[in-house]
């Protein structure tokens, strides 16, 4: 940051050489802050003249992948858990197939065969296997936690960065960042695209990205709807293919299977220089459960008059469950900081605007 602060060549490429010019000097929790506002575009590396085989050897997008990642261990909440980032894709696999396994013999314990393997069909169909309090109790209860871990996490994150204590209500700031965020503004490279496995510019990997995200809203509201259908309307899930949980989680479900295998794809021919190698499980896996999750919903909706569908159920909410417990101990996590720091940019830049009242 000292070299490329001299240097400012690529300040027109990021938010982070504009956030990096206000600063002389870099404190860990500064470090912390243009690391996770970084979006791992690769335009710096691409560009830099002082990139290797120059003696300064300046790496920009692989320093702070390496200092996001550490960061993210640093505000996990509890801090017990947070050696899951390192071994997160293990973690991962170990505590989705427990789970997997907890619900298909759960189900087989409390239920007799023939309720699992039976057809089930029509309104409360799905809750023939297990009862609605039940399910909503288990994944509420994980909900909450990851909600929780969360939020603890980008507090810390917060205050280690020096912002303004307590959470900001500078709504033109709020705005702004969360518009940079759905845009994913500084994935472009400038306006190039993002760099990958060549000097080839492309917008692949931000276009991946908007599938991935947008698709794990829709089938987030897909769930929300369907809560409000079974306590506001009272009726009970499985829904027809023409109702709105079922037309949201199909079309989240669909943009959630896209998106991850775009991702998956341009991060196994991603050039090694750019990443941080020590986590490259972490990344993998979370990408993974979100392509199991979208999978097996999936499944689940053209398969559920049959008789796998008890089973597909089983399956499908082991992997919905695994997910959201480690949603706070894995790549999840990168969009809650980005955006925390998206919104500190955003008071920065204010804050620097000529006329501006300062904070
Ligand atoms: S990455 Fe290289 S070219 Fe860009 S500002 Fe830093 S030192 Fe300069
Ligand atoms: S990799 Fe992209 S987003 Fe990250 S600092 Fe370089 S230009 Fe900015």
């Amino acid at each position: 940051m000292t070299v490329c602060n001299s240097c400012r060549y690529c300040e027109g490429l990021c938010a982070v050489f504009p956030a990096m010019e206000m600063r002389r000097a870099f404190s860990d929790g500064d470090l912390n802050y243009l690391a996770n506002l970084c979006h791992a575009c690769g335009a710096c590396y691409a560009d830099c003249q002082f990139s290797p085989p120059h003696e300064f050897n300046v790496n920009v997008p692989r320093t702070l992948a390496i200092a996001r990642n550490n960061s993210w261990r640093a505000y996990a909440w509890p801090q017990a858990f947070a050696g899951l980032f390192a071994r997160n894709g293990v973690a991962i696999s170990i505590i989705a197939a427990l789970s997997v396994a907890i619900f298909i013999f759960g189900f087989a314990a409390l239920t007799d065969h023939e309720v699992l393997v039976g057809v089930h069909t029509g309104p409360g169909a799905f809750y023939a296997l297990m009862p609605h309090n039940a399910m909503a109790a288990l994944f509420g209860a994980a909900f909450l936690y990851a909600i929780l871990a969360c939020v603890m996490g980008m507090r810390a994150f917060w205050r280690d960065i020096g912002a303004p204590a307590g959470m900001t209500t500078d709504t033109a700031s709020l705005w702004q960042a969360a518009k940079d965020a759905c845009t994913l503004r500084y994935l472009d490279g400038g306006g190039v695209g993002c760099f990958n496995e060549d000097d080839q510019p492309t917008d692949r990997r931000r276009i991946d990205h908007h599938f991935t995200f947008y698709g794990f809203l829709l089938c987030f509201a897909a769930t929300s709807v369907a809560t409000l259908y079974h306590y506001l309307l009272a009726r009970e899930a499985p829904y027809p293919w023409w109702d709105l949980p079922v037309v949201l989680g199909t079309l989240g479900g669909i943009a959630l299977v896209i998106g991850p295998i775009g991702l998956l794809l341009a991060k196994s021919q991603r050039d090694p220089v750019l990443v941080d190698q020590t986590r490259k499980g972490m990344d993998v896996a979370f990408i993974v459960m979100l392509f199991l999750t979208s999978l097996t919903g999936l499944a689940l909706l053209l398969l559920r008059d049959t008789a796998v569908m008890g089973p597909l159920l089983a399956l499908h909410l082991g992997v919905v469950f695994a997910l959201f417990i480690t949603l706070p101990y894995g790549k999840f996590v990168h969009g809650l900081y980005r955006f925390v720091a998206l919104v500190r940019y955003a008071l920065e830049r204010r804050a620097m605007a000529p006329g501006a009242a300062t904070e």
